[in-house]
């Protein structure tokens, strides 16, 4: 017998607790800021013991902070009375010397989400239009809910194969400038847009239509970075995250790097307050580890090749992944397999409504990813036919304040 997977509460916060406080900030016109923890958060079903069963539904790192950065935290605990702006100016500085850019073209956040939103409340509203890949990250569409701008959704090229964001079709798609947003490599597919396709967005996007160019996962990939187009002047804002690769989602750190006159667009809606201090430590120290990125992107890309190819020996189809995250078709309703898996203490996440056979797998640790199959075995073996997850990214990816209650 399966628990209930409805409208259920975690740490006494319920997912329409969560929907009322949305509603009623939205009315400040700036808030909430949707991040993929929340998301993951809002589809996960009740459970007694939040240390209890297997989460690999928010594309978290189960690796944590490197050793260096466990170790700058212990060693700045005794400063945290301090506000410490120098350190926050430090760490931006450290990353523009690591990556060959004006530290005055970076500017440090508690993480990549809220730019993100500040992005898209900046640079667009109800005659500029956002554009986005689909499936895709949602993050956008909700900010986009906020700033009043029409939401275009272009569905992924080459869907069976590369699952490509389709810049030619994003770019027509885009009739007004306002934001076209590139997460590469994408959420929730994993895959990746060529450089080439990048390329041509720049040079052909619509005057005055920035490029929001979405770096979370791009050191567990091969791909490029587009940092070299905010070098070059461009219209394009990279964001990046030590969420993913560094292990510091719960720690909170990232950057918008961007010309000092669209990061002062979206610095004037937040951001400018004091950033912890262990954070920013911690991420100092990740950066300047040089063993990290090599090491973690082989454990995670390990762990994944073998649990695709083991899928697919099984009969069942996954995106090609550069990332933590697949995308895999279940070949019935995913929202069904979710809600099974849940039962068996399998968080899996999340299914996007283009795609409703397919749920997203986040790579976790080898041994998480053998417990996961022998749940999905057991799952695909039975009916799942009448179970029901919440569902919610279905809802939010569609019209987010209409289903409060
Ligand atoms: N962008 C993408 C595509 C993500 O998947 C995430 C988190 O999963 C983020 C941005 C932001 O993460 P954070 O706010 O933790 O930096």
């Amino acid at each position: 017998m399966l628990p209930s997977v409805g409208p259920v509460s975690h740490s006494g916060f319920s997912r329409r607790s969560f929907f009322r406080f949305a509603a009623g900030a939205s009315a400040l016109a700036s808030m909430p800021i949707l991040t993929e923890g929340r998301l993951a958060f809002a589809e996960r079903p009740k459970f007694a013991d939040p240390n209890r069963g297997i989460h690999i539904d928010a594309n978290e790192n189960p690796l944590g902070p490197c050793q260096a950065a466990r170790q700058a935290i212990a060693d700045i605990i005794p400063k945290g009375g301090r506000y410490e702006f120098a350190m926050q100016e430090d760490l931006s500085e450290t990353f523009a010397r690591i990556e060959g850019l004006d530290p005055k073209w970076v500017m440090a956040f508690p993480g990549s989400s809220e730019p993100l939103h500040f992005t898209v409340l900046a640079f667009s509203d109800k005659n500029k239009s956002v554009v986005i890949a689909d499936p895709g990250y949602e993050a956008p569409i909700w900010a986009a809910e906020v700033s009043g701008a029409p939401v275009i959704k272009v569905p992924l090229a080459d869907p069976k194969d590369a699952a490509t964001h389709d810049i030619k079709a994003m770019l027509a798609a885009a009739s007004s400038p306002g934001v076209i947003y590139i997460c590469n490599p994408n959420n929730p597919t994993g895959t990746t847009t060529s450089r080439s396709a990048i390329e041509y967005a720049v040079a052909k996007a619509p005057k005055g239509t920035v490029l929001l160019i979405d770096e979370a996962y791009i050191h567990l990939s091969d791909a490029p970075s587009a940092l070299d187009f905010v070098k070059e002047g461009k219209d394009v804002i990279v964001l990046r995250t030590f969420s993913k690769i560094y292990g510091m989602a719960g720690l909170r750190m990232g950057f918008a790097v961007a010309r000092p006159e669209l990061l002062t667009r979206i610095a004037s809606l937040g951001g400018m307050s004091a950033l912890p201090i262990t954070a920013v430590a911690a991420a100092k120290a990740s950066l300047l580890d040089n063993d990290l990125i090599p090491a973690r992107k082989k454990i995670v890309a390990d762990t994944r090749t073998e649990t695709i190819a083991w899928l697919k020996s099984k009969g069942y189809a996954c995106t090609q992944s550069e990332s933590n995250c697949f995308m895999l078709d279940v070949k019935r309703p995913g929202a069904e397999v979710l809600a099974a898996m849940a039962a068996k203490e399998i968080y899996i996440g999340r299914i996007w409504p283009a795609w409703p056979t397919h749920v997203r797998i986040t790579v976790g640790t080898p041994d998480e990813m053998l417990a996961f199959r022998e749940a999905f075995l057991a799952v695909m073996s039975s009916s799942t036919a009448g179970l029901v997850a919440p569902s919610l990214p279905h809802k939010l990816a569609t019209h987010p304040f209409t289903h409060l209650s």
